[in-house]
């Protein structure tokens, strides 16, 4: 099945055989792209994305409990050390905790309990960071209709009043929508007959459901109302061209789509007849503009009990990822490596929405990493015979040193303390980091290092 068991269920062989295979073809991919020394960062994200990770998350849920142990931890480290480095372009001396950060990747052994952990909530077994909440699951395929039983759906695309008006053989107009609006969520339907509206309902959902949701629960619940209804001809409108789709296709198992087609086909053995129209939202329909109401009131008025309360996947996604990334940050925080790295980035989840707007250089590595071409690191690796700057032989030429103190940078730094309104002191960089002056803090930057680089490469 390709998971390796040892007998006493430890998983190591498993894991390193995993690894051994994941370095062989990273090493191989690098190769067959001829110049490994210089692949793109961004191809080596996408083979890494695309090949690593998945050889290494294969079967994660068996195996996860595993990825507590440090021995497993380090393996998976070893593996991840290299790309990473090769992601953000860093000296081989970096440790993993600046490496990781920089390349924007996520520690290997939390990807695999991550995996893991959204392998089972979508199983159903209950998750600590969902907090109780009940995960939407997809129905079985097995205990839908038979195929010979499907109904066979189409959607009607109206684009106005005229064209709505055309279909005079539909005794009641059904409008749904769904809405979010303040982070708040909600649907609603609103029955039309002769012009008129006959009734309306406002349905609530949790703010973590989402529109696609909301407009689907409005469908079904209209589909609903309609089995209880006494007249023969119905349409149902909605502007969700997504949510229309997932219900008139019956390979898809979203449940409110099956609850949807499930109510269709009883509804058809009564002998009534339903038309599902997409409609052009804000086209001035009448209807569609009182549904487009309801659902906002619903949402920003949200009732103490939901009408629909599954968390979608893609939140349950979120949920996890915000845990890993806490437990990352911890990590990296209490870590004592990665002491320049957190000058720049003195939090590991901010660094992980950050570091991707940042096009990966040598230099801008070496900056945040402290391993380059300075004359404490160079001392500190052999390569030089004294690390001090040349300001003063007392000094040692350290990254903080030549961006914050050094006096021979004194007439750069004086201007970009005036342009960004902001003292250069170790405690600013994380805040100029983050702020609307990054990009030309950087540039200071980068010019120092250079200057600093290249004078320490002629000597
Ligand atoms: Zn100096």
């Amino acid at each position: 099945m390709g998971v390796t068991i040892d007998n006493k269920l430890t998983f190591n062989t498993h894991v390193s055989n995993v690894c051994r295979k994941a370095i062989g073809i990273y090493k191989q991919l690098c190769k067959a792209a001829k110049v490994s020394w210089g692949l793109h960062p961004e191809v080596i994200r996408v083979i890494y994305l695309a090949t690593v990770e998945p050889i290494i998350l294969y079967a994660a849920s068996v195996w996860a409990q595993a990825a507590k142990k440090l021995g497993v931890i380090k393996q998976l480290a070893v593996v991840q050390r290299g790309i990473a480095q090769k992601l953000c372009k860093a000296y081989r001396t970096v440790s993993l905790n600046s490496a990781l950060v920089l390349a924007g990747i996520l520690p290997l052994d939390l990807r695999v309990r991550e995996a893991a952990s959204l392998y089972e909530a979508k199983k159903g077994v209950p998750q600590p960071v969902l907090a109780g909440r009940e995960v939407e699951r997809m129905a079985s395929a097995v205990e839908g209709p038979h195929p010979a039983e499907r109904l066979e759906l189409e959607i009607i695309s109206l684009v106005n009043e005229e064209q709505l008006n055309k279909h005079s053989e539909i005794n009641v107009h059904i409008f749904t929508d769904g809405s979010k609006i303040e982070g708040k969520v909600g649907a609603a339907l609103s029955e039309w007959k002769n012009k008129t509206e006959n009734k309306a309902l406002k349905l609530a959902l949790p703010t973590y459901c989402t529109v696609y949701q909301a407009e689907l629960l409005a469908i079904c619940r209209a589909t609903g109302q309609i089995l209880k209804h006494r007249a023969s001809s119905f349409g149902i409108y909605s502007d969700s061209m997504a949510a229309l789709q997932t219900i008139i296709n019956s390979n898809c198992l979203h449940p409110l789509a099956v609850e949807c087609r499930d109510n269709l086909r009883a509804i058809s053995l009564q002998n009534k007849v339903v038309t599902l129209f997409w409609i052009k939202a804000h086209a001035g329909l009448e209807g569609n503009e009182r549904a487009d109401r309801l659902a906002k009131e619903a949402a920003k008025n949200s009732k103490v009990r939901p009408d629909y309360d599954l968390c979608p996947v893609s939140f349950v996604k979120r949920s996890i990822r915000m845990a890993t990334l806490d437990e990352w940050n911890q990590r990296y925080q209490t870590g004592e490596t990665a002491k320049i790295t957190k000058l720049f980035f003195p939090d590991a989840k901010l660094a992980y929405r950050l570091i991707r707007k940042f096009g990966a250089s040598s230099e801008t590595t070496q900056v945040m990493t402290g391993h380059g071409g300075f004359s404490e690191y160079l001392h500190r690796f052999k390569c030089k015979e004294n690390p001090s700057c040349i300001c003063d032989p007392d000094a040692e030429e350290t990254v903080p040193h030549i961006l914050l103190e050094c006096p021979a940078y004194a007439a750069e730094r004086l201007k970009i303390e005036n342009e960004i309104e902001l003292k250069l002191i170790k405690e600013n960089i994380s805040i100029i980091m983050m702020s609307k002056y990054r990009e030309k803090f950087m540039s200071y930057c980068l010019k120092i290092a250079k200057r600093v680089i290249n004078r320490n490469k002629t000597v």
